[in-house]
């Protein structure tokens, strides 16, 4: 590509040279015009000295002497510092200032002569033969009787004419020169002036694309400059304008992008990382700052999420897949795949939006656990139940012991039966109030609740000669709905006779701590192995399975407590030591 000029030097030299040439045209011109006037002032004052000359030889013509008109023309020339010559109209050369007349040939070819002849004044520009010089001629007709006597000629070599002009149109050029470089000088500055302001928008236009809109040139210049400037100052207005509003909306996307629970992962065709918000790297366990342009190979080591994408960018439509995250504990991630398009519709690349969904697969475990837990406690009462109505109606129902017998534990199923389904609806009552908006919770007396909890446990208790021990300041208000408390209290109470050994005792105290209501329900019983703490509230775990069914346990008792705490916005907690005793504790927000 050619190198670009700039604009002065693209200016200037037109300039220059259209000042020269002016100058040399104007020289040319003048002193051409000039020579002329010199030419004819030097010819008119040439006739002008013939004419002088005229009365002078008139003696001298009539008679024709020679001799003293050559002497007569020699005096004068010598004067008058110019060549004087005197011709007959036959030619004849009759006096000369410079030569001797007899060597001299006929001059009737001489232009001026022959103008001179006719009667008229000639002038003639030419080469002397006879003084080997260029010489300047006028010549005049000097008549008698109107005839013409003679032709008298005067004339000057043209060198010196020629001198004096050459003279002039030095002066002429030297003049010329002067102002050409005047020119050039003041053409050169007014082409900065002219380039000055366009530089200066110039480097104000660079500084804009680096950013920087506050720097603003001096206008100054023509309409056109100011008019270029201030409309670049309007673009510079508009495109901050833009600027900041784009900043603006890429900031609230980033913020939105980045607060999204929800993960999401950008690629272009290649595979290459475009966009990760802070939950799809908290997801990945990878940095923010590393990930942006490198491949999604390298950042997340997960095959199946890497097929995904990959059958996310062929795919025509929604992508969807459940995957199972191992690297920081198990995690199952829903993913949903889409195609990224620009404008023009064209595929550049794929997003996938992750989910995750480890909550909520791990409820519909417990919700698939639950069923068939259930179904299991129920199987086992009604297979038993039926058993026994086979056998008594195959001929047991016949002697009345076996009768009675099998009457007595088909009636023990049945309670069973009765129990688990009690237990179980006053769990979905007690889930489905707290998801309705909440159980309304009233201030009630806590040691009256507790102590009506105490008397509902207080025959199985005094059958097992275990004292129940209750410390409770007398008026505690607490926000509570009383009868499911006192079904959490006794529920508590329940397991610590039922797993506890004649005459131990069991206590219930209250007391206020951090902002919180606690009542612990300790017993001096069997205890619980560590391993089975963490699962303990859950619905049907039980620590001993076949002992818990010999005392008519559901395996819902503790995950009804926990739920009616729930529901009273609190927590409960169990600390136990198998041998020695186990404590629950009810943690209940202070009103
Ligand atoms: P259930 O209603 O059948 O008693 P729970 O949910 O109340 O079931 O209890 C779950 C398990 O915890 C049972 O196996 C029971 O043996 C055990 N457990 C509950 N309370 C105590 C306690 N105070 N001491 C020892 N074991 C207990």
């Amino acid at each position: 590509m050619a190198r670009k000029k700039r604009l002065l030097w693209q200016l200037y030299p037109p300039y220059l040279v259209i000042t020269v040439v002016a100058m040399v045209v104007v020289t040319w011109y003048a002193s051409r015009s000039l020579r002329h006037f010199f030419l004819d002032q030097t010819a008119g004052d040439l006739k002008a000295r013939a004419h002088l000359l005229e009365s002078q030889i008139q003696d001298h013509l009539d008679p024709i002497d020679e001799k003293e008109l050559d002497a007569f023309c020699k005096s004068v020339g010598k004067r008058a510092s110019s060549r004087v010559t005197i011709v007959l109209p036959s030619g004849k050369v009759v006096g000369d200032s410079e030569q001797d007349p007899s060597t001299m040939d006929s001059h009737l070819d001489r232009p001026e002569v022959m103008q001179a002849l006719r009667g008229g004044s000639g002038v003639s520009i030419r080469y002397s033969r006879t003084l080997s010089k260029a010489m300047m001629y006028a010549g005049i007709p000097f008549k008698k009787h109107d005839q013409v006597a003679a032709v008298i000629r005067v004339s000057i070599p043209v060198d010196d004419i020629d001198a004096v002009i050459r003279n002039i149109q030095l002066r002429i050029a030297m003049g010329g020169l002067i102002i050409a470089v005047f020119a050039a000088l003041i053409s050169l500055l007014v082409s900065r002036q002219l380039t000055l302001p366009i530089e200066h928008i110039r480097r104000w236009a660079e500084s804009i694309t680096r950013g920087e809109f506050q720097f603003r040139p001096p206008v100054s210049g023509s309409e056109e400059i100011t008019a270029l400037s201030d409309a670049m100052n309007q673009m510079a207005v508009e495109l901050r304008k833009r600027i900041d509003t784009i900043m603006r909306q890429r900031n609230e996307i980033e913020a939105v992008f980045s607060s999204m629970v929800e993960g999401v992962i950008a690629v272009d065709t290649e595979e290459r990382i475009i966009s990760l918000n802070n939950a799809a790297a908290e997801m990945f366990g990878c940095h923010l700052s590393e990930v942006q342009g490198r491949s999604i190979q390298e950042v997340v080591r997960n095959t199946v999420l890497q097929r995904f994408l990959r059958e996310t960018l062929t795919s025509r439509k929604t992508v969807e897949k459940d995957i199972v995250l191992s690297s920081h504990g198990e995690r199952v991630l829903n993913l949903h795949g889409n195609v990224l398009c620009d404008a023009e519709g064209s595929r550049i690349g794929a997003v996938v939006v992750l989910n995750d969904i480890t909550r909520i697969h791990k409820l519909e475990n417990i919700r698939r656990e639950f069923v068939a837990n259930v179904s299991h406690e129920i199987k086992t009462p009604i297979t038993a139940i039926r058993g026994f109505v086979e056998t008594l109606r195959n001929g047991a129902m016949r002697n009345p012991d076996d009768a009675r017998r099998f009457l007595a534990i088909i009636e023990k199923h049945v309670e069973r039966l009765q129990a688990i389904i009690e237990d179980l609806l006053s769990l979905s009552r007690i889930e489905q109030e707290s998801e309705k908006g909440g159980i309304p919770l009233f201030k009630s007396n806590l040691r009256d609740v507790l102590k009506t909890a105490i008397q509902v446990c207080d025959l199985k208790a005094t059958a097992k000669k275990i004292g129940i021990e209750l410390t409770c300041e007398e008026d505690i208000l607490v926000k509570i709905d009383p009868p499911l408390l006192e079904q959490a209290v006794v529920n508590l109470l329940d397991n610590a006779v039922k797993n506890s050994e004649a005459e131990r005792k069991i206590r219930v105290e209250v007391a206020r701590k951090d902002g919180e209501i606690i009542i612990s329900v300790r017993d001096q019983g069997r205890g619980i192995a560590k391993e089975h703490l963490p699962r303990l509230f859950e619905r049907f775990y039980r620590v001993d399975r076949s002992r818990n069914r010999q005392q008519g346990g559901t395996g819902l008792g503790l995950a009804i407590v926990k739920h009616i705490i729930q529901a009273h916005g609190g927590h409960l907690t169990v600390e136990s030591e198998p041998g020695k005793g186990s404590t629950f504790t009810i943690h209940l927000p202070r009103t």
